[in-house]
């Protein structure tokens, strides 16, 4: 099937541009919309480079450039940008309020039969649902980072989403080729669950000094077979939405997901991760710095 139709994707942050290029470059025509201008820019540059790159290596067709000049453009006017969506996904921050406010002006504007999906990490599909007024038509899209790389997209079926949503969803997924998996609600579904009690665990042991940043990385590495230690992971995914979702998971899910104090206090010293340049480790022009793992004791 010609990939036609129009997707948008709200929140231009590192997964709102991931999920952009994965499907600007199957041919679909996508808009993506910020508050900020330079979220945007940003988000804009990194696609081309992400594209440069793919092309570099033979991955990606010389057209594919092209084609993303034609079928990429960017906004910060929501209502506007969302007319005549067939998909909007939502990926802004990770707080409920700012979810509730996007679907809320989504869904005065499109169609009926819009799909609205939101790559959440793990907010309850079912309560960010209930801003819209047709909750049938809402649900998880969830991707990983970086989506350019990583396969794998979870849907998430909210209380009140229905077949047919969950069938368009599994079939955009196929077409950016992805391989996806369907989950019923649960709080932190079936990845972010166990990633954030990883990545937690291991920051209770950088703060008992159980062992160096580096040392914890390396045995789940070399010992498991993780493509990336859980402090390397917590790096990328963002320590702020880390914390996010950790508490989210301590008030549904209980005890066991009580957010290690050592990450409140790197979210409040602003050493939230790869994208600002220093979190556990400290990155260089995107690369990370050899021994450079935080010590705390
Ligand atoms: P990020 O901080 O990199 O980007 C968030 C972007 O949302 C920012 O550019 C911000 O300006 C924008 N934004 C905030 N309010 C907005 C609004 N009202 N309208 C439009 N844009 C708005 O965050 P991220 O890591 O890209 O995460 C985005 C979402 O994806 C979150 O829900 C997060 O839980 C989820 N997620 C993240 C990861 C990860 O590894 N980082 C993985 C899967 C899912």
């Amino acid at each position: 099937m010609a990939n036609k139709e129009k997707i948008v994707v709200v929140g231009s942050g590192q997964m709102g541009l991931g999920i952009a290029h994965a499907f600007v470059v199957n041919g679909f025509e996508v808009v993506i919309v910020d508050v900020q201008q330079a979220a945007l820019q940003k988000a804009e540059a990194a696609i081309n480079e992400i594209v440069s790159q793919g092309i570099a290596r033979g991955k990606l067709d010389a057209g594919v450039a092209a084609l993303v000049t034609k079928n990429l453009t960017s906004s910060t006017d929501l209502a506007k940008a969302v007319k005549g969506a067939d998909l909007v996904v939502e990926t802004a921050t990770e707080q409920l309020a700012v979810k509730h406010e996007i679907i809320a002006t989504v869904d005065k504007i499109v169609a009926p039969d819009t799909v609205i999906a939101t790559n959440t990490s793990a907010l309850s599909i079912t309560e960010i649902a209930t801003a819209s007024s047709r909750p049938e038509r809402v649900i998880g899209m969830h991707f990983f980072n970086p989506v350019h790389k990583m396969k794998l997209v979870e849907i998430i079926r909210g209380l009140s989403t229905n077949d047919k949503t969950v069938e368009l969803i599994q079939d955009w997924s196929e077409r950016i080729k992805k391989t996806s998996i369907l989950v019923n609600e649960a709080p932190g579904f079936a990845t972010s669950r166990i990633s954030a009690l990883l990545g937690n665990e291991a920051m209770w042991m950088l703060s008992e000094g159980v062992a160096s940043a580096e040392d914890i990385d390396t045995s789940l590495r070399l010992a498991f077979n993780h493509p990336m230690g859980p402090l390397e992971l917590g790096d990328l995914t963002g320590w702020d939405t880390r914390l996010s979702v950790l508490k989210y998971l301590h008030s549904t899910l209980g005890e066991k997901f009580r957010p290690c104090p050592l990450i409140t206090k790197m979210v409040k010293s602003g050493r939230t991760g790869r994208k600002v340049g220093h979190g556990v480790y400290k990155y260089e022009e995107g690369k990370k710095l050899p021994n450079t793992g935080l010590k705390v004791w």
